[in-house]
């Protein structure tokens, strides 16, 4: 398929570039998004590049109601010698795919949405923070926007793409969070929605995040929909257990999200010899290696922290503080591995990096 020529429109004026010290994820855009529209029976058509600004929908725009939607996430990071490092981005298209034929929605050309994205990406270098840890925050998403209130999928949709510039998840260096195990709520069941990334599933999530909040957990551990005894993953996170010298995470089932960087890590693994399976995993058995004294790291996995060590798990009053509420060895080893990867400072031998 021929390349579709991205229009691009600079904005006018430049804004202020926020203190890369105190930057808040998810608050500050930059100059420039990128923007495609879907029609029914012409495809994907008129990719442009224009200045950051908000959207004009019509009040019945299917999104609004039915939530025919599904996004991306990763980050750009600059290298010390300046240079663009975007990590696995295909992944994420390749991603994305898969979310919009759950919802019935077109597909995207996936080398036409890299070349989209590493042409907006090369507008906005500037915006890239240096400061370690930091780095840009690409949030690919697509929108049914047809002015329509009947429950059908659209005729009409639109592809953005939106860049911030984000923190270090990490300002005092890596730590253990608490986790919450949900026995009320669930995120997904099999045959659902949970192995997209769509709106509906966050939205869904609040309440229990709320409540684990208010309870002073930072994020929960959602169970299987079905029985309540499997390990599924974290609000925005996979899950990695290691008991007695074995690496486990949840396998991959439907209703479980695949992570990027669960994939990397698993890669990782493997190629550091370390036992991993991917596998069902029971709250009972967690509980059983922990009394055994078989539990050795927790950790969650995912673009935003990329690792976070867990220190404790909290079940239904039952609490297992893992690791003595430190930072494991595993856990700090694959950090600092896949952090360096993608900052630069290791080499890249996977081939990750775009
Ligand atoms: N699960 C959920 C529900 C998520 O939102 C995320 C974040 N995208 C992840 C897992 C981790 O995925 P990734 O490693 O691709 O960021």
């Amino acid at each position: 398929m021929s390349r579709l020529p991205i229009q691009i429109k600079l904005s006018d004026s430049k804004k202020e570039k926020p203190d890369p010290q105190t930057l808040v994820f998810g608050r500050n855009f930059t100059d420039h998004m990128f923007i495609a529209d879907y029609d029914e029976g012409k495809g994907w058509h008129s990719p442009r590049i224009v200045p950051y600004a908000p959207v004009t929908l019509d009040p019945a725009s299917i999104v609004l109601h039915y939530g025919q939607t599904v996004f991306e996430g990763l980050k750009a990071y600059k290298s010390e010698d300046g240079t663009v490092r975007l990590f696995r981005p295909e992944e994420n298209m390749k991603r994305m795919n898969l979310s919009l034929d759950r919802l019935c929605m077109p597909r995207i050309d996936e080398e036409q949405a890299l070349h989209a994205l590493t042409q907006l990406i090369q507008i906005e270098k500037d915006w890239i923070p240096t400061l370690p840890g930091t780095s840009l925050y690409i949030r690919p998403f697509v929108i049914a926007n047809e002015a329509f209130l009947g429950v059908a999928p659209a005729k009409k949709y639109q592809f953005y793409i939106i860049l911030c510039p984000v923190g270090s998840y990490y300002k005092e260096g890596i730590h253990p969070i608490k986790i919450l195990v949900e026995n009320e709520f669930v995120r997904a069941v099999k045959g659902g929605t949970g192995g997209a990334k769509t709106a509906g599933n966050y939205a869904s999530g609040l309440k229990a995040q709320e409540a684990a909040d208010k309870k002073g957990y930072s994020q929960v551990l959602w169970l299987d929909g079905v029985e309540r005894k499997y390990v599924e993953e974290v609000g925005s996170m996979n899950i990695f257990f290691k008991i007695n010298g074995e690496v486990i995470t949840p396998a991959i089932n439907g209703s479980i999200l695949e992570g990027i960087t669960r994939k990397s890590i698993l890669q990782l693994l493997r190629h550091w010899n370390i036992p991993v399976q991917e596998r069902k995993l029971s709250m009972d058995e967690i509980r059983g290696a922990y009394e055994n004294g078989q539990l050795e790291e927790v950790f969650g996995t995912g673009t935003a922290a990329v690792i976070s060590p867990v220190g404790e798990l909290n079940w239904d009053g039952y609490k297992m503080i893992v690791n003595d509420n430190k930072t494991g060895p595993l856990s700090k080893k694959l950090f600092e591995t896949l952090s360096n990867i993608q900052n630069g400072n290791e080499k890249d031998s996977f081939a990750w990096i775009l």
